[in-house]
């Protein structure tokens, strides 16, 4: 039956030797895409068949980062170490036919061999030795306990080209891999080409979409296929990711491990976003897409053929530009972890609703500042989030945005508070002007501040001389919140108690 009849069926297959990083994300994604768009199935596979180097903690870390991403699989995992026993019954049906054999060839007669196709001027291949060893001969050798792999016999020339549904016609012929190659060690144990074969086969996979640096095992893996009398099925590689220097893609770019970013604050929208455009854009000039739009515009005919470029500056324009469009109270939610973890806030459930689990109702958050057990509400620090939601690109900045709110005092540099040309007598003098016209509202309302505070400031020529000194004396920095953004929300006592602290600076030598 020809593949386009069948219902798709892709698998992400990855190794769990290491932290998920953005290239597998990418190949997970795609192969996710391709299963939602043509309503298939994706099937996630590990192939931990390298028992020294796969570690269940990489396993989890892929299950996490897939789940973050709002990648689900519909069957798996499959685990490659659980199915040993399928893929010994197809290599020993595959040596009882007489199309793999065991090779007996030490270490030093293959390099001898590749010593003289060298002299020769020849590419270094397998030449067939133990292929042709008398049934008599290789008992005796495995009763002698002499150390084998098992090699599959691979015809002489033999067209093995194929049509990638994203780079088009690969040519490899048989007579340019090596030679009869390795697909068993001695104990049996299966190797990779031979166990993705196989899978792929028993998994019923149509379509196999991957990174372009497995296009050299794919005519292996068609060897193995054709050897077993399996259906290929169809093969799409992905031109490799790079940097913005066009070099191999690498943690100076900025491609991480997917756990960092989530530390860092992407939001998974938005990653998903940007991955999906490494290599695949549907036309036009759009570059933001919800993950629904996406599956429903993707096509592998979209997919480009030569290497996509990761530029992190990117991801963080379609973060900021997720983050903008938020509801600011669901960003606090997001926000509010990196402010307990930075000591600011602290966070407990109210007694009386706890706890959630015999029915009763969510639990309802509670915070305050640790150091003085002030309470905070929700909707303040929704309120101090929506000051910074235009400008955030990523949520693990809110710390070094907003502390300033949460802290008891701010610590500065008394020069920062110089506005260009005023000394310090006359910044003295303006603040002491804001703290009387703070002091002397009776009613404490946000637009009288801002109104009465700008025409103080304007009576003086250069606004700045008053608003600089205030702003600085309230966040602490060079860079904040307006300055009658950050009175409303820190309140009169606060703000004259920090205008004071400011005075007191200025005395000081
Ligand atoms: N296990 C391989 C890897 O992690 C993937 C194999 C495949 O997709 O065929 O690179």
């Amino acid at each position: 039956m020809k593949n386009k009849f069948k219902k798709v069926r892709v698998r992400f297959a990855p190794s769990p030797t290491g932290l998920f990083h953005v290239g597998s994300a990418r190949t997970a994604l795609f192969n996710f895409l391709f299963a939602r768009k043509n309503r298939g199935e994706f099937i996630l596979r590990i192939e931990d068949t390298d028992r020294e180097r796969s570690k269940r903690e990489y396993e989890e870390d892929i299950m996490r980062s897939l789940d973050w991403m709002g990648v689900s699989w519909d069957e798996g995992p499959y685990r490659q170490s659980e199915r040993k026993e399928v893929y010994r019954k197809h290599l020993l049906r595959l040596i009882e036919e007489g199309k793999a054999y065991y090779c007996f060839c030490t270490k030093k007669q293959l390099e001898g061999a590749k010593e003289k196709q060298r002299k020769r001027k020849e590419p270094p291949r397998y030449e067939g030795k133990c292929f042709s060893l008398s049934n008599t001969k290789r008992e005796r050798l495995i009763k002698e306990g002499k150390e084998f792999v098992v090699r599959l016999r691979i015809p002489e020339d033999e067209n093995l080209e194929f049509n990638d549904r994203i780079k088009g016609k690969i040519k490899f012929n048989a007579k340019d891999i090596g030679g009869d190659f390795v697909i068993a060690k001695g104990d049996l144990s299966t190797l990779y080409n031979f166990v993705c074969a196989i899978d792929d086969h028993e998994m019923k996979i149509t379509h196999v979409i991957r990174g372009e640096d497995h296009l050299s095992n794919t005519p292996k893996q068609i060897l193995i296929q054709r050897a077993l009398k399996f259906n290929a099925p169809e093969f799409a590689h992905m031109a490799l990711t790079l940097g913005t220097d066009k070099s191999k893609l690498s943690k100076r770019h900025g491609a991480v491990s997917l756990g960092e970013y989530m530390e860092k604050g992407y939001l998974p929208e938005a990653f998903v976003n940007f991955i999906a455009l490494l290599g695949w854009h549907p036309g036009g000039e759009n570059e933001i897409y919800s993950l629904d739009e996406i599956i429903e515009k993707f096509s592998l005919d979209d997919c480009q053929k030569s290497g996509a470029i990761f530029d992190i500056r990117k991801l963080e324009y379609i973060n900021g530009y997720y983050i903008r469009k938020m509801k600011t109270e669901k960003l606090a939610n997001l926000c509010i972890p990196y402010l307990v973890s930075a000591g600011l806030l602290s966070t407990e459930f109210e007694e009386e609703q706890y706890p959630p689990a015999y029915g009763g109702v969510q639990p309802k958050l509670s915070y305050h500042i640790p150091a003085s057990q002030e309470k905070v509400t929700f909707d303040k620090i929704v309120e101090i989030i929506s000051l910074y939601q235009e400008r955030m690109k990523l949520l693990s900045e809110t710390k070094d945005l907003v502390d300033y709110f949460f802290l008891e005092e701010v610590d500065y540099e008394k020069n920062l508070l110089f506005w260009k040309g005023a000394g310090e007598e006359e910044t003295k003098k303006n603040l002491e002007k804001c703290i009387s016209v703070i002091s002397s509202f009776k009613k404490w309302d946000k637009s009288l501040i801002e109104k009465t505070l700008l025409k103080k400031a304007g009576e003086g020529g250069d606004r700045g001389k008053m608003l600089w000194p205030l702003r600085v004396a309230l966040s602490g920095k060079k860079a904040s919140a307006g300055p009658f953004d950050i009175i409303w929300v820190l309140g009169r006592e606060k703000t004259l108690k920090r205008l004071k602290t400011a005075i007191n600076k200025l005395k000081m030598d």
